[in-house]
C-alpha cells in the first residue's frame, strides 16, 4: 500500500482492490465464471485483490442475478457497495448514500454480516471525502458487531481500515495495534494478499515511527513476493513507499529515482491522480537536491495533471501546494510560499493530518522570521512546538512499547535457549531408548550454537528483527504462519526419511471464563503460562507454536503415536499443576489435547483436522484429558 499520507486515497482504493487476477475462464455474457456457482464468484471477489475495474464487471455481472430474499443477497450487496465509482468527492457522496441505504435494509433484514460489511464500506468512503470523524464511528461500529458475531474476516478489515487511518492522521501508537492485529486475522484465515497489504502498511507505519530498518526490511519482503508474483501494480507501489522511505532518511537521490519510476508508470497506466502524486514527490527531491528550477518544472506538470480533473483529491493537492510553498521559498519568492502553505493548511486540518501541519508551521515560522515578522513567526512557531508534542507523545508510547517488547523477547531468547540445551541433554542421557535421538540432538544443538553465534556476529540487530515476525507477540513462541510451516517441513522430512511424525493440538478448557471472570490480562497471563510450560515439557526437536487465540500446534518429529500420547499427558498434568498469580488456586488451568500420527499419504491439514477432532472428542468427554486419534 502506499504510504497513505503521501498518495491519494483514490490510488489506495485502487491499489486494495488489486492483485493477482483469478485466473478462471469467464463467461462475460452471463457475468459468472463457467463451471462456477454464485457462492464461489462471491468467495473469490471477497478473497482475492482485483484490479479495480475488473471488480467492478464481475460484480455487475453478478447483479440483478438475485433478489433480497436470496441468502447471498447480502454479500451481494456488500461487494457492490465496494464495487462504486470512487474517482471523485461526489463519487465519493454517492457510495455513502448507496450504503447508508441499504445499510437500513440490511438492519431491517437482520443481515448482521452485510451490516458490518457496508458499514466498513461506509467508513471507507467517508474516509476518502475527509469525512474522518463519521469513518472512524463507522468502523468502531462494524468492528463491534463483528467482534459479537465472531466474524473474524470482518474484524480484520474494520481493524485494517481503522489502524490505517489512524496510522494515516499520525495517531501510531493506536493504529500499529490495530494493524498488527488485523494482519495476524489475515494470516490465520489465510488470506495472503490482504495479509501483504497490511504489511505494507504495517512497514509505513513504522517508517512513520521512523523505525527505518524494519520499514525498510518489510518493503524489501514485499518488494521480493510481488517481484516473484509478477504484480507489476503492487511493485510499484512497494517501490514508491520505498522512495518515501529514503525521502524521510535523507536518501534523496534515490528517492528521485524511485520517484522518477513510479511517475512514468502512472503516466503508462493513464493514472493522472498518481502521476500528479508522483510528480510532486519528484520535485520534492530535486528541492532537497538543490534542484529549484527542474523542480519547478515537474510541480508545473503536476498542476497541469491535477486541474485536468473538475475536482481534484484532497490529500494530492495539499501536497502539492506544500511542495510548492517549499519551491518558492527556495526562489526567494516568500509571500508566494506564505500563500501556497496557507491554502494548504486547511486541507491537512480537515484531514487531521499532524505531520504535514507541523511541516506547514515550521516553515511559515522559518519565512516570517526571514520578513522580519517576528511575532507571527513566534505563534507559527507556538502551533508547530504543540503539534511536534502530540506527535512525540505519540511517538515515545510506541516506541516504549515496542523497545519493552523487544527487550522481553531477547532475554527470553537466551533464558529458553540455555533451559532447553540443558533440559534436553539431561531428559536424553537418562532415556536408553533414544540413544539415537540424543546424538541426533547433540550434533544439532552444537551446530546450532556455532551457527547462533556466527548469525549473532554477523547479522546483530537484524536477525532479531526477523525473529519478531515469526514469533507471536504475546507469548514469544512461534506464531501460527511459522509453526504452521514448520509443519509443513517436518512432513516432508519425515515422509522422506520414512520416519513417524505425530501432532498435539492443544486448547486451553473454559478459557472464556477465565477472561470474563478475571479479565482479559489475566487471560493473557495464562496463555503466557502455558505456553511457557508447553515449551519446558518438550524434547529439544519438537516445536510448539500458538495457532490460534487459545490453542497450541506441538509438532513431534520421530515420535509414534503412543509417544506422543506421552507427551501429551506430560503436558496436561504440568499444566495443571500451574500457579498463575491472576488464577486463584482453587481455579487451576486444564487443557484438553488431540494427538495424531501422520497416516500414509495424508496431507498436513488432514492430519491437522483429526487432531482436531480427537481434541474435540477430549472436550466432549469432559475436558481435561487427552485423546488420541486412531
Ligand atoms: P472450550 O473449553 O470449549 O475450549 O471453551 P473455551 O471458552 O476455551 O473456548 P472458546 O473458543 O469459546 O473461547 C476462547 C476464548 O479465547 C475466546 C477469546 O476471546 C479468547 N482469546 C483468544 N485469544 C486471546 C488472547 O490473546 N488473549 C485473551 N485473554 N483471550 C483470548
Ligand atoms: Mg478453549
Ligand atoms: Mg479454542
Amino acid at each position: 500500500m502506499i504510504g497513505v499520507h503521501h498518495i491519494s486515497p483514490w490510488l489506495l482504493y485502487l491499489t486494495l482492490l488489486m492483485g493477482p487476477v483469478w485466473a478462471i475462464p469467464h463467461d462475460t455474457e452471463h457475468g459468472l465464471p463457467k463451471g462456477g456457482s454464485l457462492l464461489s464468484e462471491l468467495t473469490q471477489l471477497e478473497n482475492g485483490f482485483q484490479p479495480h475495474r475488473d471488480f467492478q464487471a464481475r460484480v455487475q455481472g453478478l447483479s440483478g442475478q438475485i433478489d433480497a430474499t436470496h441468502p447471498l443477497y447480502g454479500r451481494l450487496v456488500s461487494l457492490q457497495c465496494w464495487a462504486q465509482p470512487a474517482e471523485n468527492t461526489s463519487d465519493y457522496s454517492a457510495a455513502i448514500t448507496f450504503a447508508s441505504q441499504q445499510l437500513q435494509q440490511a438492519r431491517a433484514r437482520q443481515d448482521k454480516l452485510a451490516e458490518i460489511a457496508l458499514l466498513n464500506c461506509r467508513g471507507w468512503h467517508n474516509q476518502l471525502l475527509g469525512e474522518m470523524t463519521n469513518a472512524r464511528r463507522d468502523y468502531d461500529a462494524a468492528f463491534k458487531l463483528a467482534e459479537a458475531a465472531g466474524a473474524q474476516r470482518l474484524m480484520a478489515d474494520a481493524l485494517s481500515y481503522r489502524g490505517n487511518m489512524q496510522a494515516y492522521q499520525g495517531q501510531l501508537a493506536a493504529g500499529l495495534k490495530d494493524q498488527l492485529v488485523a494482519h495476524d486475522l489475515y494470516e490465520r484465515l489465510g488470506l495472503e494478499a490482504w495479509r501483504l497489504h497490511q504489511l505494507g502498511e504495517i512497514a509505513n507505519t513504522y517508517r512513520r515511527m521512523e523505525v527505518f530498518d524494519r520499514a525498510l526490511e518489510y518493503f524489501k519482503e514485499l518488494e521480493n513476493a510481488y517481484l516473484q508474483q509478477g504484480d507489476e501494480e503492487n511493485l510499484n507501489d512497494i517501490r514508491a513507499q520505498l522512495g518515501i522511505l529514503y525521502s524521510d532518511t535523507g536518501r534523496h537521490a534515490e528517492a528521485l529515482a524511485l520517484f522518477t519510476g513510479a511517475a512514468s508508470y502512472f503516466k503508462g497506466k493513464g493514472w493522472s491522480m498518481d502521476e500528479a502524486w508522483a510528480l510532486t514527490e519528484v520535485a520534492h527531491s530535486q528541492l532537497k537536491l538543490g534542484r529549484v528550477n527542474e523542480a519547478l518544472v515537474h510541480l508545473q506538470q503536476a498542476e497541469t495533471l491535477l486541474n485536468r480533473k473538475q475536482e481534484t483529491d484532497a490529500a494530492t493537492l495539499g501536497q502539492w501546494r506544500l511542495v510548492m510553498g517549499l519551491a518558492e521559498e527556495a526562489h526567494g519568492r516568500l509571500n508566494r510560499a506564505l500563500y501556497f502553505l496557507a491554502v494548504a493548511e486547511p486541507i491537512f486540518i480537515q484531514e487531521h493530518n499532524k505531520r504535514f501541519l507541523g511541516t506547514i508551521y515550521r516553515v511559515q515560522a522559518r519565512i516570517l522570521e526571514k520578513q522580519g515578522e517576528a511575532a507571527a513567526a513566534l505563534a507559527s512557531l507556538k502551533r508547530y512546538v504543540a503539534i511536534r508534542e502530540a506527535l512525540e507523545r505519540d511517538l515515545g508510547a510506541q516506541r516504549s512499547i515496542q523497545m519493552r517488547f523487544e527487550f522481553d523477547l531477547a532475554r527470553k531468547e537466551v533464558e529458553n535457549e540455555n533451559l532447553k540445551t540443558h533440559q534436553a541433554l539431561q531428559a536424553q542421557l537418562l532415556d536408553q531408548v533414544q540413544e539415537r535421538r540424543y546424538w541426533q540432538t547433540l550434533v544439532t544443538v552444537l551446530a546450532l550454537l556455532l551457527l547462533g553465534s556466527m548469525v549473532l556476529y554477523q547479522l546483530g540487530r537484524s536477525r532479531k528483527m526477523r525473529r519478531l515476525a515469526m514469533t507471536d507477540e504475546l507469548t514469544g513462541i512461534h506464531n501460527r504462519r511459522q509453526i504452521q510451516a514448520k509443519a509443513q517441513t517436518m512432513l516432508q522430512q519425515a515422509k522422506s526419511l520414512d520416519q513417524p511424525f505425530s501432532l498435539l493440538l492443544i486448547d486451553i478448557d473454559h478459557f472464556k471464563q477465565i477472561n470474563d471472570g478475571w479479565g482479559h490480562q489475566a487471560g493473557d497471563r495464562v496463555l503466557v503460562a502455558v505456553a511457557n510450560c508447553i515449551s519446558e515439557a518438550l524434547r529439544s526437536l519438537d516445536r510448539v507454536g500458538r495457532n490460534g487465540g487459545e490453542e497450541f500446534l506441538v509438532l513431534l518429529p520421530d515420535t509414534l503415536l503412543a509417544e506422543a500420547v506421552e507427551v501429551a499427558e506430560r503436558v496436561r498434568q504440568q499444566v495443571a499443576a500451574l500457579q498463575v498469580a491472576e488464577l486463584p488456586a482453587e481455579y487451576p488451568v486444564r487443557v484438553s489435547i488431540g494427538c495424531a500420527q501422520l497416516r500414509e499419504g495424508e496431507s498436513l491439514s488432514e492430519l491437522i483436522h483429526r487432531a482436531d477432532e480427537a481434541m474435540y472428542s477430549a472436550k466432549q468427554g469432559g475436558r481435561n484429558r487427552v485423546c488420541r486419534a486412531d
